[in-house]
This record gives structure tokens, sequence and C-alpha cells, in this order.
């Protein structure tokens, strides 16, 4: 049903009271090692919703590549198209400050071998969505959403972390999923992002087909060429928020490939997102099928 083509990262984190200047140690809490990366964590999210998922990525022959292929299987995501490269896998240092604030740094390892060449049509024949994040370097990303559209899949790009893409490959994406971080990022905002209803329509202009705003606690809104449609979330108490956005993308895709009309799939993502929010971590924190999602 969906196909991942991202990113597979071990995230690292240590908790500080401070972060060390230049030249300074400082003690942290004791190591913690979870599976993340986004193409990983969307997978996990779709496979744990029920779906059938398969990933396209690179780990590297290291330790952490053994650990990740084992929360991607354990699962039940198809592993027939993870690669393995020599060198390190991808890894997300990340600190985590007093008041819960992260400082990351990502190494992407294997996941910028990742290249064009990875990504055989057939792999993506069959899917009906594939889904892509920025993680993986830009020309496999076009490559492939190339190829996937050409296949009959629908794209769905979240364009995050943000970064330029060309607007062949805008046009391609139904929807476009973005925070209002990386909204402003593509409109060129510098600074505070928009109004969310105006950002919907200028991105839309750009050229996807349909477009995705995330806006946290407050939701969703999606934009089509039936105009722009609030998408409430349910209130939780929000524990941790790592993860969030790709439960909702991998949600979005899930309900799409079952077809879904975008609204109704962003409805169900907006659930899912909430339930991701209420546990700690990324990957630990996504439901399962038959688990209560929170209610709106
Ligand atoms: P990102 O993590 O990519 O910045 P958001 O913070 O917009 O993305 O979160 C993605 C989705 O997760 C939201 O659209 C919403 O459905 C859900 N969500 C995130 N934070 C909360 C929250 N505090 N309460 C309820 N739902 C939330």
């Amino acid at each position: 049903e969906v196909v991942v083509v991202g990113s597979v990262n071990a995230d690292l984190v240590v908790s500080v009271d401070r972060r060390p200047a230049p030249g300074e140690t400082v003690l942290g809490s004791d190591l913690a090692t979870y599976p993340g990366g986004k193409g990983a964590n969307q997978a996990v999210a779709a496979a744990r919703l029920g779906g059938r998922v398969g990933i396209l990525a690179r780990i590297g022959d290291d330790g952490h590549g053994e650990l990740l292929r084992s929360a991607l299987e354990e699962a039940g995501v198809d592993l027939a198209h993870l690669l393995v490269s020599g060198g390190p896998s991808g890894v997300a240092l990340i600190t985590v400050g007093p008041d819960g604030d992260n400082s990351i740094i990502v190494s992407p390892g294997a996941n910028a071998r990742l290249e064009p060449g990875d990504v055989p049509a057939e792999a993506l024949a069959g899917a009906a969505v594939v889904s892509f994040q920025l993680e993986i370097p830009l020309p496999t990303v076009e490559a492939a959403a190339r190829a996937a559209a050409e296949g009959g899949a629908r794209v769905v790009l979240n364009l995050s972390p943000a970064a330029a893409v060309p607007d062949e490959v805008l046009a391609l994406c139904d929807p476009l999923v973005v925070n209002e971080h990386e909204a402003a990022f593509l409109l060129g905002h510098d600074g505070a992002p928009g109004v969310p209803e105006a950002m919907a329509r200028d991105l839309l202009d750009r050229g996807p087909r349909s477009v995705v705003i995330t806006l946290g606690a407050q939701g969703a809104l999606v934009a089509d060429s039936s105009g722009v449609h609030e998408v409430p979330s349910p209130k939780v108490e929000a524990v941790d928020t790592t993860g969030a956005g790709d439960a909702f993308t991998a949600a979005l895709c899930l309900r799409l490939a079952r077809g879904d009309a975008l609204a109704d799939a962003a409805r169900f993502a907006a659930r899912v997102g909430a339930a991701a929010v209420r546990k700690p971590g990324a990957q630990s924190s996504y439901p399962s099928v038959g688990e209560d999602l929170p209610a709106l």
C-alpha cells in the first residue's frame, strides 16, 4: 500500500543541566538509544496502523544498523529494499536541556549514500502512495518521486528538514506536507510564519496538487482545488511531541492509499498525531491498530 523512501537514524539522547561551551565538558544522564529517522518513523507508524508498508533506505554495517533493522522488522515493515552500506548508520545526537528543549546534530551516515540508482522502479511499482522526506539526498528524492508518479503512485512529500526543492518535484506532490516553519521557509518569509490560511493558498500556487500544513495542537489545514479546510486535533496532554509530524504523515499516507479523500485522511492523521504526543519518544509513542485513538 505504502512505500517510504527516506532516512533511518539511531537517536542518541542525553539529558543535561546545561550545554557545554566550546572546550568545556559537562556530565549528562545515561545515554538512551532509540530507533528514529523520519523515513523509519513513518514506515513504523504506518505499519503499526495495519498498513502493508515497505521502506527504501540505507543503513550502515555497524551496531546501530542492527538495532534499526530490527525495529523496522518488529513493526512488520517490508525490508526487501533496505540496503546496507559499509560505514556508519545515520545518527542523531540529541541533547535534552532542563526545559525539555532539544538540540540535535544529525550525522547522515548511510542515508547520504542512498543514490538515485538505489531506487529501482519495481520497488515503487504497486504502491498506492510513495512517501518522501528530505533526510536523504535531493537527487534521490527527485528521481524516485518521478518514477513513483510515472508508475501511477500518489507522491506525498514532507518537506522536512526544510530545503529548496525544484518546482517539478513540487508539482508531483499530492499533498505537500509541511509544518508552519517549513511553509514559511518555502514561501521565503523570513522569521515568523504568516497566517496559515494564506500560506496554504500561497503554497498551492507554487504547484503541488494539494497542501497540508500541520499546526501542532491546532491540528492542520488542508488545501486543494476545492479550497482550504480546517482539520482540528483532539485535545490531549502533550508529553513529548517528537515524531508527531511523522505519525501524522504516515497515517495520512495510509488512508490516502486506502482511497480516503484528503480531508478525511487528514482528520484521521490528526488523531494519530495527537496519540503520538501522549507518550515519550517517536516510534515508542505510535499507536497500534485496534488501540483507542483520542477522539475529537
Ligand atoms: P511537526 O512535529 O512536524 O512540527 P506538528 O507539531 O504540527 O508537526 O504536529 C503534527 C500533528 O500532530 C498535528 O497536526 C497534530 O495533529 C498532532 N499534534 C502535535 N502536537 C499536538 C498537541 N500538543 N496536541 C494535539 N495534537 C498534536
